[in-house]
């Protein structure tokens, strides 16, 4: 008989990992706490390598189909000048596609392909604790009950219960003084109409990419304003259904309409503005325990910078399945393979997101040009951009020549 796997969290994380484990040959349970999962969020962004992954589960289709195939980012100064152009996805060589999509469809896609594959993903039960010991693990639910499996996968998000147990009085996340407004708006298409744009410095940023394209040739933009606040003005616990009044930031935003890109109208015609901290957690020593181990945000909380959250819950889950899988029913030795493929990139990652990641281009150049420029390379050079755009993908593990050569992580292939 299959070996038991309990997931605490039906996330993409949790999901994916689901799926992978089932694959793998495993039998896996998800157990979500919300009672009625809904399609939360706005937009994310999938990398190839992330796509890649979800390819080999069969779920290409379910991608092309419900997100845009984003075909270039750049990156822009305040002044809405063009400091890097860079293809993206299919365009940049890569085997597979770089998605933008929105969260809560990913989520309710990666649900019905796992009720349609057959796993158990349990709504209403809140994973609250666990005890192990030699022959398996059980889990405690808030609302009551137990139950039994050969390991426990805490993919229970920033606020997870798992991580409580590596991570004891860690307390809240850490904020770097960031507000996120994020929102999606109808608009008219701009540059490609499958264009990422990253705008501005550090104290104000504007991203922006379409999600969907709607059969009357407009698009459905996602788009993320980020102000650096008053930190005497402390956060509010990440909650990404709290709406605000645009008007707290929109005035910021009213010189960057650049014809090509109206930011301030984007604004104005969103439907409902979320907000959201910066925040992340510190890398954590260690995130295995016997057979207890964590996934995706409960792991390694990242600043979204470089698109890189839910692409490497994604990672983490088909490594998980993975070394599971290779380690032939030694359950403890398979999380800890796990853990010694993911936890070093994944502290890398969230450390080098703190010092702004690939986006620190746009505060160096408005650092040496803060009224613009009339010639980009008397401000920065070519090499150090091309640089700093390839050093982070090897970081974050899309470098397209080694992401395309790597072998396959799918069991048995
Ligand atoms: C509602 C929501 C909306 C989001 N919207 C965006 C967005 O718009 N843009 C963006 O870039 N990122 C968003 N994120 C974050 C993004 O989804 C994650 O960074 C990324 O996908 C990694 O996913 P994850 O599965 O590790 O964690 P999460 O996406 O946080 O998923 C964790 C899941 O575990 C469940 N859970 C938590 N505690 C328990 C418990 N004790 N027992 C059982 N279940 C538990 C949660 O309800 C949630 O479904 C959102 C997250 C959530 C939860």
């Amino acid at each position: 008989m299959s070996q038991e796997i309990l997931i605490a969290g039906g996330g993409i994380g949790g999901l994916v990992a689901a799926l992978s484990l089932k694959a793998a040959g495993f039998a896996p349970r998800v157990f979500e706490q919300v009672r009625e999962p809904r399609p939360l969020g706005v937009g994310i962004n999938l990398l190839p390598h992330a796509v890649r992954e979800l390819t080999e589960l069969g779920l290409a289709e379910m991608l092309a189909g419900n997100a845009v195939a984003t075909r270039e980012l750049l990156y822009v100064s305040a002044h809405g000048q063009v400091i890097w152009r860079e293809d993206r996805g299919l365009a940049a060589g890569y085997r597979w596609p770089q998605y933008s999509i929105h969260r809560g469809v990913l989520q309710m896609k990666l649900l019905e392909a796992a009720r349609a594959r057959g796993i158990p993903v349990e709504t209403g039960r809140r994973v609250a604790g666990f005890a192990q010991d030699a022959e398996g693990v059980t889990a405690r639910f808030e609302q009551g009950g137990e139950a039994r499996g050969a390991a426990l996968i805490g993919a229970d998000g920033i606020h997870s219960r798992i991580r409580a147990h590596f991570a004891p009085g860690e307390g809240p996340p850490c904020w770097n003084g960031a507000i996120l407004w994020r929102a999606t708006t109808v608009a008219a298409p701009y540059l490609t109409g499958a264009s990422m744009v990253q705008a501005g410095h550090h104290d104000q940023k504007f991203v922006c990419y379409p999600i969907r394209h709607l059969p009357d040739g407009r698009v459905l933009t996602n788009w993320i304003a980020e102000m650096k606040v008053d930190p005497a003005q402390g956060f509010a616990r990440e909650d990404w259904n709290r709406e605000v009044d645009r008007a707290r930031f929109l005035s910021h935003y009213e010189g960057w309409n650049w014809g090509w890109l109206d930011v301030p109208g984007l604004i104005r015609g969103a439907e409902q503005v979320f907000e959201y901290p910066m925040v992340d957690r510190d890398p954590l020593p260690r995130w295995t325990d016997g057979r207890v181990t964590l996934l995706g945000d409960a792991a390694h909380p990242m600043y979204p910078i470089g698109s890189n959250g839910a692409s490497q819950a994604i990672l983490d889950a088909r490594q998980l399945a993975l070394q599971l899988a290779r380690a032939k029913g030694d359950v403890p030795a398979g999380l800890a393979a796990y853990e010694a493929e993911r936890r070093p990139p994944t502290a890398k990652l969230t450390l080098a997101n703190r010092a702004l990641g690939p986006d620190v281009i746009l505060e160096e150049v408005h650092r040496r040009a803060p009224h613009g420029f009339t010639d980009l390379y008397a401000v920065i050079s070519r090499e150090e951009l091309e640089t700093t755009a390839a050093e982070y993908k090897r970081l974050a593990g899309f470098d397209p020549a080694l992401l395309n050569a790597r072998e396959s992580w799918s069991v048995g292939a």
